[in-house]
């Protein structure tokens, strides 16, 4: 989400006549977006301010504004704490910016901007045309969280949650799809958790669907506890949703998610898998998990491991709890150091197992490839499968944007490298 966040901030920047440099020494104004999800976010902040004072100690200092969630939990310490800082911005207020740089420009002020403005925000946006042209693109439909799980943060950084007009959706979709996006993926805290005047998530994906150039759909970050039955046959139906489903779980025992305060039991979130499959049975998925949460038994932690074992995620994202200050969890006693830390080995050796095997079994088999774009080294190309795997391969014909069926010769950890199939276009690329 800061991904999007980042590239509005520039299009309103545009607006008063700031664009983007890659030179960070040509900046007159350097906006540092931030994420305050794991742990050391605030020091990552001081250390990145750090480097800009540094580059910029014998030349005119830059305006510095610190967005994102760290500026939302964190803003009134940063101005204190760090004068090189001109202002704070927090996730929902980013639509003020010019009015924040304007200021910074003319009277030298300082201004903490953090109110929860999200309908302002989003009908400020909507003002301004979304100039992203990636082949793949991001979209926020859905902001903030009220499941108030006790080790997250973002039900007070993001605040509560807030799903966008169904119109303004669509409306922002086609500028994307028109500036030459093919995959757009939809994003939101509670993606799933969509409801504008009883539209759901599953009405958005039909109805994204239409857009004809638009060939991929995806959706981040979705919760177990919203997954509702339209959308379960949403994945039957809207042939463009992509098969690779994002269903974080966090844990595979049914005790700690209560003490998460997940509102759900495994067994759920194991029927919420069986029905997608009966009506998707190609559909694969990747989590999230926590390791070592306070009161996490043994016994827990194995439930986790077999969890990893029969859903075989393809990908996984695992780290040891992390306390976040403000949150109920911050308090609880934490397993000890060494024993989570054997804990995440374990569990991440089994997650890499799986995902080994599942990779060499891709090998010599075909996959449909949306192209991105090009690498810097020779004519190699960047895309990704249908499952987000990357791929690599070499090619003379220009196929960014293209979807083209690739044979795949071999892999590493992380991608996938192939050739073109040359005569078959797929079904998908012929749409
Ligand atoms: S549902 Fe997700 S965003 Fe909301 S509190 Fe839980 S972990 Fe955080």
């Amino acid at each position: 989400m800061n991904e999007y966040d980042s590239n509005r901030i520039l299009d309103l920047t545009k607006k008063i006549n700031y664009t983007l440099t890659k030179n960070i020494k040509e900046a007159d104004c350097y906006v540092l977006n931030t994420c305050h999800i794991r742990e050391k976010a605030t020091d990552k902040v001081y250390h990145e301010v750090g480097r800009v004072k540094k580059e910029f100690r014998y030349r005119k200092k830059p305006i510095v504004l610190i967005a994102g969630c760290v500026a939302q939990a964190e803003g009134d310490i940063l101005l204190q704490k760090e004068k090189y800082i001109d202002s704070v911005v927090g996730p929902q207020s980013y639509h003020e910016i010019n009015k924040i740089i304007l200021a910074t420009e003319n009277k030298n002020t300082r201004i903490n901007s953090t109110e929860f403005e999200v309908i302002e925000k989003f009908d400020q946006l909507n003002l301004v045309k979304n100039s992203n042209n990636k082949v793949s693109s991001f979209l926020t439909i859905q902001e903030g969280c009220d499941k108030f799980c006790k080790f997250c943060v973002v039900p007070y950084t993001r605040g509560p949650e807030y799903s966008r007009p169904f119109s303004e959706i669509i409306s922002e979709a086609k500028q994307l799809a028109d500036n030459g996006s093919r995959e757009i993926i939809l994003l939101g805290q509670n993606v799933n958790a969509y409801n504008f005047k009883k539209q759901r998530l599953s009405d958005l994906l039909y109805s994204l669907s239409e857009i004809k150039s638009l060939k991929r759909i995806r959706y981040t970050t979705s919760h177990p506890k919203d997954f509702t039955h339209d959308l379960i046959e949403a994945h039957e139906k809207c042939k463009k949703l992509m098969p690779l489903l994002h269903l974080p779980v966090q844990s595979g025992s049914t005790k700690i998610l209560q003490n998460m305060n997940r509102g759900h039991t495994i067994e759920e979130y194991l029927e919420i898998i069986d029905k997608l499959k009966k009506k998707k049975p190609s559909i694969k998925f990747s989590s999230d998990f926590i390791i070592a949460y306070p009161d996490e038994t043994k016994n827990d932690f194995e439930k986790t491991i077999s969890l990893m074992k029969q859903i075989e995620f393809i990908n996984s994202y695992s780290f040891i709890f992390s306390a976040r200050p403000g949150t109920p969890s911050a308090n609880l006693e934490k397993i000890d150091n060494k024993i989570a830390k054997e804990r995440l080995t374990i569990f991440q050796r089994t997650a890499d197992e799986v995902k080994k095997r599942y990779r060499k079994g891709i090998v010599n088999s075909t996959v449909n490839v949306l192209f991105e774009n090009k690498s810097k080294d020779e004519n190699k190309y960047f895309g990704r499968d249908e499952y987000f795997n990357s791929v690599i391969v070499s090619s003379n014909e220009d196929l960014t944007g293209e979807i083209r069926k690739v044979k795949i010769d071999k892999c590493n950890q992380n991608t996938l490298f192939g050739e073109v199939i040359l005569e078959d276009k797929p079904k998908e690329y012929a749409a």
